[in-house]
């Protein structure tokens, strides 16, 4: 499944629902945090130390439907945005290794405005 076929998908949803009038950027871009607010929940009360390969067992099912919601959401705003996903994601990794080279990134965790 490719990102062009997932969209499609996914407007073809929308479509046969009569939703595209309610696909406005702003209420995408808002639905997109509401999904991480439910993904959040899911974590949210739960210590590292707990997160147990039995935790990520029992919880996995429900992280992925959150996780899957929220990549839906971001499929569709950047389709309704006149986005390409794929050219978007490929410069911000380029631009991200700018800003992070190795030699300096390596292993910390540090904002790139403190190297
Ligand atoms: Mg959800």
């Amino acid at each position: 499944m490719t990102i062009n076929s997932l969209q499609a998908s996914i407007a073809q949803f929308a479509a046969d629902r009569d939703w595209e009038q309610f696909h406005t950027v702003r209420s995408l871009v808002l639905a997109i945090q509401a999904e991480l607010g439910e993904l959040s929940e899911i974590v949210q009360w739960t210590p590292d130390q707990e997160m147990t390969p039995e935790w990520m067992a029992n919880h996995r099912t429900r992280l992925g439907e959150e996780i899957a919601d929220v990549f839906i959401y971001l499929l569709r705003l950047t389709e309704v945005a006149g986005i390409d996903l794929e050219d978007a994601t490929r410069l911000k990794l380029e631009s991200n290794a700018m800003k992070y080279p190795v030699a300096l990134a390596h292993g910390n965790a540090k904002k790139y405005t403190e190297f």
